[in-house]
Parts: structure tokens; C-alpha cells; sequence
């Protein structure tokens, strides 16, 4: 497993000031506007809406989660061709043939982990970074895997550029689980295993929590299983869709 080290961000190549610095139009000191300035979108107001219609109005009750999902700017997350459709009720591509999970599916997996502030959490399935994002708001540390070596650099650049501190993005296998920061109060796989993979039940505190969808590419079942006492209770939670978990205990390429 490789771990992405803080790096200052930057936009590109080019600094801040070359651009933000200079004038329009050499000796003047003002922009001239070309055209009509459209107006910029209103996040905020999206992303209100999208948690009182989308989460809370389809039974989404945790206050926390409901909290962090309000703080957290999914727009940053999503590729800019996207941004105007980042507070919708759909999943989005990130590309590399991957998606950013719909909100609902984000607050419920997170709401039925049931973190608390000093739970050490994993994620399975970086993808964009959002999820890391609202897990690092409820959790004391998030972990968080990703096999695409693209997704996890992107990951990692929104997530610092952000100052998601308590967030580490690694590029590896995640079915295999991260063994070296175990055990985890709290994990959750945001792709589809064909089977629950039985090294991230060994990857559970005592008391744990996995949340995984698991069962065919085409349909899955969202489960969470508890560890209590070495053994282990599941739950059927919801029927979800989600791009497959690849891997050693996940499906093969
Ligand atoms: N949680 C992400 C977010 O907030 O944007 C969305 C996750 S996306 C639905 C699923 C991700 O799982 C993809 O980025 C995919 O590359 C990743 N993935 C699939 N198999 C994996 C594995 N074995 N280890 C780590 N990541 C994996």
C-alpha cells in the first residue's frame, strides 16, 4: 500500500497570483467584462435542499450525519463539467468508469455504522473522496482505500486542498482491508462484493460495525454486520446498485 503524503495543493501548474494578479487589459486596472456574467450556481442552497428532501424527508433521522452532509461542499468532489448536478438525486461519474454514490445512499450507509466522535473508521472505495469527507466529520480518523492510482490522487488532492486532516487515502487492494492501522470501529465498502470478505470481519474492533453491499454485479444487498463477542450479527439493510469491489475477496477483473 502506498500513502499519499501532504503536499501544498495547487491548481494546476500556474499560481494563484499570475492569474487573480494581473490585469484584463495591459496598463488598465480594471476586468472588462465580455458578454453576459452568468450568475454562479447557489451550493449552498443545493446542497439545503438536498439534505432536507433527498435525506431527511425520505427518513434519514441522525442528526450528525444530516450535519455533516450539510457541511460538506459535494461540488468540490465532482469533475467540473458535473458541478451543476452535484446536489441531485443520482449517483455521478468521476471517470474511470466510476461514480460518486447518490447522497441518500451516502447518509444511509453512513447513518447505519453509527459512529461516534472517537470511532477509528475504513473505507473501502475512496472514488471521488466525498464519503472519506462525511465519515471524517463523524469519526476521530478515517482510512480510506482506493485501487484506481488516478481516483486516489484526486481523492487525496480535493480532501487536503479541503483540510480534511484526520483523512488518509491509500492506493492498494482494499478488499484485502488495511491490516496495518486495525482494528476499526467502523467500516464501510462503497463498491459491490460478491461475498463478504472474511479479513475485514478480522479487521473489526470488538463492537465493530461493516456495512458492505454484497450479492450479484447487477443488484446487491446493503448488510451490516456487528462483531459482538467474536461473533457476528447481520442485517439486511436495503437493496442498492453499486460498480463492483475488484479484488482478491472481491470479483475478479
Ligand atoms: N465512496 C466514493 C465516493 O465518495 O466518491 C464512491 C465509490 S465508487 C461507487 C466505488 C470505488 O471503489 C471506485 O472508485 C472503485 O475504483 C473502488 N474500488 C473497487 N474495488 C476496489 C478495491 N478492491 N479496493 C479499493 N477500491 C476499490
Amino acid at each position: 500500500m502506498r500513502r499519499y503524503k501532504a503536499k501544498k495543493p495547487t491548481i494546476g501548474h500556474i499560481p494563484y497570483d499570475s492569474i487573480c494578479g494581473s490585469p484584463a487589459i495591459p496598463g488598465s486596472t480594471t476586468m472588462t467584462l465580455f458578454g453576459r456574467a452568468a450568475s454562479p450556481p447557489d451550493f449552498d442552497e443545493a446542497r439545503r435542499l438536498m439534505v432536507e428532501r433527498q435525506l431527511r424527508g425520505r427518513g434519514i433521522k441522525d442528526e450528525r450525519v444530516l450535519a455533516a452532509m450539510l457541511l460538506v461542499p459535494r461540488h468540490e468532489f465532482v469533475p467540473g463539467e458535473f458541478k451543476g448536478e452535484a446536489y441531485e438525486d443520482h449517483p455521478i461519474s468521476i471517470g474511470e468508469d466510476q461514480t460518486i454514490s447518490q447522497p441518500f445512499m451516502v447518509a444511509k450507509m453512513t447513518q447505519e455504522l453509527m459512529l461516534k466522535p472517537s470511532d477509528v473508521t475504513l473505507e473501502i472505495g475512496a472514488g471521488s473522496g466525498y464519503q472519506a469527507a462525511v465519515l471524517s466529520r463523524l469519526a476521530s480518523m478515517v482510512y480510506t482505500v482506493e485501487r484506481r492510482q488516478r481516483l486516489a490522487c484526486l481523492a487525496y488532492a480535493t480532501l487536503m486542498k479541503l483540510g480534511y486532516a484526520n483523512v488518509a487515502v491509500f492506493c492498494g487492494d482494499g478488499s484485502r482491508g488495511l491490516a496495518e492501522h486495525s482494528p476499526y470501529d467502523g467500516i464501510i465498502v462503497t463498491a459491490g462484493a460478491p461475498e463478504v470478505p472474511p479479513v475485514l470481519l478480522e479487521q473489526l474492533a470488538e463492537g465493530g460495525r461493516l456495512v458492505i453491499p454484497v450479492g450479484p454485479k447487477m443488484h446487491q444487498v446493503c448488510k451490516r454486520i456487528t462483531k459482538h463477542g467474536g461473533r457476528y450479527e447481520t442485517e439486511d439493510l436495503t437493496g442498492c446498485v453499486f460498480v463492483p469491489l475488484i479484488g482478491r475477496f472481491g470479483w475478479e477483473i
